[in-house]
């Protein structure tokens, strides 16, 4: 769970992220809180008399899983679960890490062959965790892809306890850990009172109720080929988006750009050709882990899974600077720069 995000606030008009941007012309000051967790910048805003009780209970909230999910923290939970990959012991763990494994593991069987929560040694040997990034060789690659099969995690969610069957195996909750560090972040603000907020854990945006003034919260998609500027805006309520792309994270090597998101067919980055893919809906960790696995899929498969269900809204920006969304965006979206070099298109059901 590495990012290296670049992060600009412009307090009340502007708050600019890593996928997705949440602004609007807001009268009112929010209560706001920025911190560092999970590896990215994250801040929550949020109106009202509860405000302040809110941001920082939304904020203890993402602490707790990020200490709970790292996997660069000894001391976590899931580094004691890969600690004992292989040697037959349950880890007991806490039901939230026990929800967030079977959820997963629920999206792999979904989307087979996109997504694997078991992608650990295969980020390891493109050196992702580590800083010292580079082209694994195919020995390398094989031995890692060896060890990536979610059909060997074993969660019991009864008894909160999971397992990795095979030594050497390891779980990376990076896809999913800031999707479900959102919904419970989303809780605590509704607990404290909050009823307008927006919440934005780097590539992740929730956005609560409306705008002080009645309005819908007006949320910016990043454009992949320039990230100082935007693909399109959304105008949403009570909803989170989830961006993924390979311009997030990436390193150069003999001129190839090789990014974080890995096809786990190939162990290599994924080449679905697709720039981004934003994917919008109630269901915060959904979102996280459907923009990862449907950055993998591409579009033809990215747009027939959409067909097939009726609780998601999808942005894809493909390689050749098309912009692909689906229809319940229709009256909502729009491209941020009409001479930006992009061209829209509605995917219908
Ligand atoms: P970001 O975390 O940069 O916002 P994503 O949500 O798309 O982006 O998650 C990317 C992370 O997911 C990678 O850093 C890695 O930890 C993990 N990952 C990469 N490829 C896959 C995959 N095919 N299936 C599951 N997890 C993946
Ligand atoms: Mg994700």
């Amino acid at each position: 769970m590495k990012h290296r995000i670049s992060f600009l606030l412009l307090t009340g008009i502007f708050l600019l992220c890593a996928g997705c941007a949440a602004y609007g012309a807001v009268q009112e000051e929010p209560a706001s809180l920025q911190f560092f967790s999970m590896d990215t910048v994250m801040t929550v805003n949020a109106y009202g008399p509860s405000g302040e009780d809110g941001v920082q209970a939304a904020r203890d909230a993402v602490n707790r899983l990020d200490g709970l999910l790292s996997r660069t923290d000894p001391d976590s939970q899931i580094s004691q679960l890969n600690a004992h990959a292989g040697d037959g012991t349950a880890v007991p763990v806490d039901p939230d890490t026990a929800e967030l494994l079977s959820f997963a593991q629920s999206v792999s069987q979904l989307l087979p062959g996109d997504f694997d929560v078991t992608i650990a040694p295969v980020m390891d040997a493109w050196g992702f965790t580590t800083e010292a990034r580079h082209v694994p060789s195919a020995e390398e690659l094989s031995a890692a892809l060896a060890l990536v099969d979610g059909s060997q995690l074993e969660v019991d969610a009864d008894n909160a306890t999971a397992r990795l069957l095979q030594s050497g195996m390891e779980v990376d909750l990076g896809a999913v850990a800031k999707g479900f560090a959102a919904g419970k972040a989303e809780e605590a603000l509704r607990e404290a009172g909050v009823e307008r907020a927006t919440i934005d854990l780097g590539g992740n945006v929730t956005v609560i109720g409306t705008r002080p003034d009645g309005n819908p919260w007006r949320v910016a998609v990043k454009d992949p080929q320039n990230t100082e500027s935007y693909l399109c805006v959304l105008e949403l309520e009570d909803v989170t988006l989830s961006t993924s792309g390979g311009y997030e994270r990436y390193f150069e090597e003999d001129g190839v750009r090789y990014h974080h998101i890995i096809d786990p067919k190939t162990g290599y980055p994924a080449d679905s050709g697709l720039q981004s893919v934003t994917v919008v809906t109630a269901n915060h960790v959904l979102a996280d882990a459907l923009s990862t696995a449907l950055f993998v899929a591409g579009e033809e498969e990215a747009i027939d899974f959409w067909r097939g269900r009726e609780d998601i809204e999808l942005v894809l920006c493909t390689d050749d600077n098309r912009v692909v969304v689906t229809e319940g965006l229709e009256e909502v979206f729009q491209l941020y720069d009409p001479d930006g070099g992009y061209t829209y298109e509605i995917a219908r059901r």
